[in-house]
């Protein structure tokens, strides 16, 4: 049951009177669940066939690699980049199904936040022509949290920052150490987000819709999930951004982390 009560007041701003109202819920709560399951069971068949067309995919460009055939081997290579993107829609769906369900796990080890940042440029540079250049200020002190999950934060917001600049070359990763916090930032040079319009990106399935110019491909899902993981483990995780110049987008985490 969802109860419900609104006061009643007189001029004085007194209250007079309750208004109560019942509602049972069981029934949206029982299709919620479904769906929840739905999506879980779906998500999860889908990864493992997933898992094998790439192993197939990596043996074939190997093979055409070898035998010096250039153009199957780039051919194959844009599937795997096509399978990669597959693999994390796929990943997404399963992480809100996890957070939904009150699932999300996290394992929490101590490390370099400089060299995990650093590595998660390594990768992103590798798929794209974009410079993304970074700042850190002196970062020394290591710190203790989920090393996957804040690199999956990160991932999704440089991956976004590419994705909603089309125009622009550069992007930017800044990184700050305070007394008993770790900042990082990602400022795009891109379409940016209108004020009304900037706190609801983080929210389940949030789309902005798309400009005449451009369409952006996506669920609506990246940001909500870095939200959740961020706040899980303490943090905070923002955006300032101005329309048609660009986003940054931050996060906090303390530097020694426990979920809260
Ligand atoms: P997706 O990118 O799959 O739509 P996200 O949850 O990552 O999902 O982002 C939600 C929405 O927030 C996007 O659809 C887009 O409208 C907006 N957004 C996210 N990052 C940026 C950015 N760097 N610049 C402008 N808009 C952005």
């Amino acid at each position: 049951w969802l109860v419900r009560a609104l006061p009643l007041k007189n001029d004085d701003g007194k209250i007079v009177k309750w208004y109560g109202t019942n509602t049972d819920i069981t029934e949206q709560k029982e299709l919620q669940q479904q769906k929840d399951n739905f999506l879980g069971i779906a998500s999860h068949e889908l990864k493992t066939p997933i898992t094998s067309i790439k192993a197939y995919a990596q043996v074939m460009q190997t093979l055409f690699t070898r035998s010096g055939d250039s153009k199957n081997a780039e051919l194959v290579g844009k599937m795997d980049r096509q399978l990669n993107r597959l693999n994390s829609l796929v990943a997404d769906l399963l992480d809100v199904t996890k957070i939904n369900t009150g699932r999300l796990q996290f394992n929490y080890e101590t490390f370099d936040f400089n060299e995990m940042v650093e590595e998660v440029i390594e990768d992103v540079q590798r798929t794209t022509s974009r410079h993304l250049i970074k700042k850190a200020l002196a970062f020394k002190k290591e710190l203790t949290g989920d090393r996957d999950r804040i690199s999956q934060v990160v991932t999704n917001l440089l991956t976004n920052a590419i994705k909603y600049s089309p125009q622009a070359n550069e992007i930017i990763i800044y990184t700050e150490e305070h007394e008993t916090e770790a900042k990082l930032c990602v400022q795009d040079f891109g379409i940016g987000i209108s004020l009304d319009k900037k706190d609801r990106v983080f929210e389940q399935f949030y789309r902005v819709s798309g400009t005449r110019e451009y369409t952006f491909p996506g669920l609506g899902l990246g940001l909500y999930i870095s939200s959740e993981i961020i706040k899980r483990l303490g943090g905070r995780i923002w955006v300032t951004s101005v329309e048609n110049k660009g986003s940054t987008f931050c996060f906090s985490l303390p530097i020694k982390q426990s979920t809260v």
